[in-house]
């Protein structure tokens, strides 16, 4: 689970909108488009000021601001918010206590029918066989319990750019 014994060369940089609110992970080639291309600049993390292009050849890179982009909503963070993606983060195992089977859908934990939204924070990969017995209920309703508590991308994401102002941009 640790980011930080990636190296640098595959590390991912935080993209911030205007508010310095992260908004999305994206490759160190992408950041380096927007930089050279004036959509974002970088940021030095121990300053708080914006690092020119030459100081960013030589060290690793960690947070891109889009400056005239403001906060996006949620469901558009990250990976989004589809069956797949959902999959691929609880890492296609069913997210009830008690089970090892594969989860091959996506459940509602608040369910639908009693107003559970479709959002990243409400929905975890879930065997087939748990889905049909959970059914319309919630997991208390149902005598389930979830694995771990689902954080929410944008949650990740702040913990992620918190440690690394802390670090000062020496992670
Ligand atoms: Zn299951």
């Amino acid at each position: 689970m640790s980011r930080t014994t990636k190296s640098h060369r595959f590390q991912t940089v935080l993209a911030l909108d205007c508010h310095f609110m992260p908004m999305v992970e994206m490759s160190r080639r992408k950041a380096l488009k927007a930089l050279a291309t004036g959509r974002a600049h970088a940021l030095d993390l121990r300053t708080w000021s914006k690092l020119g292009l030459q100081e960013v050849a030589s060290q690793p890179l960690h947070a891109v601001v889009f400056a005239k982009v403001k906060a996006v909503s949620e469901a558009k963070l990250g990976f989004g918010r589809g069956t797949a993606s959902i999959l691929r983060r609880d890492g296609h195992r069913c997210q009830y206590v008690g089970c090892t089977r594969r989860a091959t859908t996506v459940d509602h934990v608040i369910p639908r029918c009693q107003g559970g939204p479709s959002v990243w924070g409400n929905l975890v990969a879930c065997c087939r066989e748990c889905n049909a017995r959970k059914g319309g209920r919630t997991p208390e309703q149902a005598g389930m319990e979830l694995k771990a508590g689902i954080r929410s991308r944008r949650a990740l994401l702040m913990d992620r750019f918190l440690a690394m102002a802390k670090a000062g941009g020496t992670l």
